[in-house]
């Protein structure tokens, strides 16, 4: 059924095109009144004159309907109207201009002598050719040239016109030619259009597709880097930014302390709460665009600091670290939750000796330090050792039992 529907849309698209085709040509109808001038001039006598201006009357009307209706199309009225109806439309208008040059024509030949018969013969067979650009819509062509050929072909073999029965054979044969050429030639140029209307759904479908990709690219690169719980960078984004980084730099990795116990006491679901306001509270205590937060795995992320001195850095790991303790306060079920993190930091200077690797395991031996000595506080490696507010980790260091 969808298929059908789509048939049916399609064909009247295609009528859509011809009928723009038909009524962009409707200013060559003007031809159709010029040439009734000359006719008219041709025959003109007192005894043709009343029979010649009603003739002219018919000749003028489909041209005039013909080029106000494009213009009226044009602006788009009548509202409503579809391809249909102004195809319904300009077969009415060819068909009255075929009867009009074909009724009329027969006439002329009838009452004239050999000249203005050569005259109506030439001015016929001209409005038939000029009519040609409608083959695009071979119906309303047709519907022009069968009458003129079909009154010519009567009038020819009945009347008494020198050679006129070759004349009206000659005449019906020109018909069927045409009819025969037009068909072909308007199935050629129809079905032009309806591969111009695919090419345009498919740039449409093509560049719809194009989109929705590059979307998906988009969202799969944001995946592929995001650690989904937190919205953190995660461990993939932190290798990259510390390949990237130049200069002096300090890491960061940040545990959160006894936190087995936390979910073992709270369960899973608050264990990812905390986490969700641990990373919070780290990604506020960095200045986006030098530094970058990660989440390394499970409960352990990773802080590059770029661009610090080493005492810059040590003073940002401890407000990192009291910044996650603090979080106490802001918990949504603060009661004996407060965690803490123990940070090891690793720096190095701007002479690069280091590499990353060496830089991850200062920093990682450096927490083993802090972890060892009491949790909750900063130890540094690549400066004389330094330990910032030793003791025991404050706050949440195991469970209720235990606290
Ligand atoms: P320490 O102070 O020595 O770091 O002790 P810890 O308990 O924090 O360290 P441990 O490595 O023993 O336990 C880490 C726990 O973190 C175990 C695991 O269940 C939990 N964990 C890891 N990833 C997630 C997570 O995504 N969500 C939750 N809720 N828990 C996680
Ligand atoms: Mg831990
Ligand atoms: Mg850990």
């Amino acid at each position: 059924m969808a298929k059908a529907n789509d048939w049916v849309r399609g064909e009247t698209d295609v009528l859509a095109l011809q009928m723009d085709a038909l009524y962009k040509a409707a200013p060559a109808s003007v031809l159709s009144i010029f040439g009734g001038l000359i006719a008219m001039a041709t025959y003109w006598s007192p005894q043709a004159k009343s029979g010649l201006l009603i003739w002219f009357g018919c000749i003028c009307a489909p041209a005039l309907v013909h080029i106000a209706s494009a213009v009226l199309r044009h602006k788009g009225f009548p509202k409503g109207w579809g391809p249909v109806a102004w195809s319904h439309l300009v077969k009415v208008i060819y068909l009255a201009a075929g009867l009009a040059w074909g009724i009329g024509g027969a006439w002329m030949l009838s009452i004239g002598d050999d000249h203005q018969t050569l005259v109506i013969c030439c001015l016929v067979m001209g409005a038939v050719t000029c009519s040609f650009p409608a083959i695009v819509y071979v119906t309303a062509y047709n519907l022009f040239q069968v009458p003129i050929f079909a009154m010519f072909t009567i009038t020819l073999a009945a009347g008494d016109i020198e050679y006129g029965g070759l004349l009206s054979i000659a005449s019906a044969l020109l018909c069927i030619a045409l009819a025969v050429m037009a068909k072909g030639m308007g199935s050629q140029l129809t079905l032009a259009l309806r591969l111009s209307l695919e090419n345009r759904q498919l740039a449409e479908d093509l560049a719809e597709h194009g989109a929705a990709l590059e979307r998906a690219n988009r969202e799969l690169v944001v995946e592929t880097l995001t650690d989904p719980l937190t919205g953190l960078a995660n461990r993939r984004q932190l290798m990259n930014f510390m390949r990237a980084i130049t200069g002096r730099c300090a890491l960061l990795i940040v545990d959160v302390d006894h936190f087995k116990s936390y979910n073992d006491s709270f369960g899973h679901v608050d264990g990812d709460l905390c986490l969700v306001l641990a990373a919070e509270a780290l990604q506020q205590s960095i200045r986006p665009g030098p530094d970058l937060v990660a989440r390394q795995g499970g409960e352990e992320f990773a802080l590059v600091l770029g661009g610090l001195s080493q005492d810059e850095a040590l003073a940002m790991a401890e407000l990192v670290r009291a910044n996650v303790q603090a979080l106490a306060d802001l918990h949504p079920r603060k009661i004996r939750r407060t965690v803490t993190v123990s940070i090891g930091l690793a720096y190095r200077d701007d002479d690069r000796q280091k590499t990353n690797a060496d830089l991850m395991e200062d920093a990682d031996a450096a927490l083993y330090e802090a972890k060892n000595s009491g949790r909750n506080r900063v130890c540094a490696r690549a400066m004389p050792l330094t330990v910032i507010r030793g003791g025991k980790a404050e706050g949440w260091n195991g469970p209720p039992s235990h606290a």
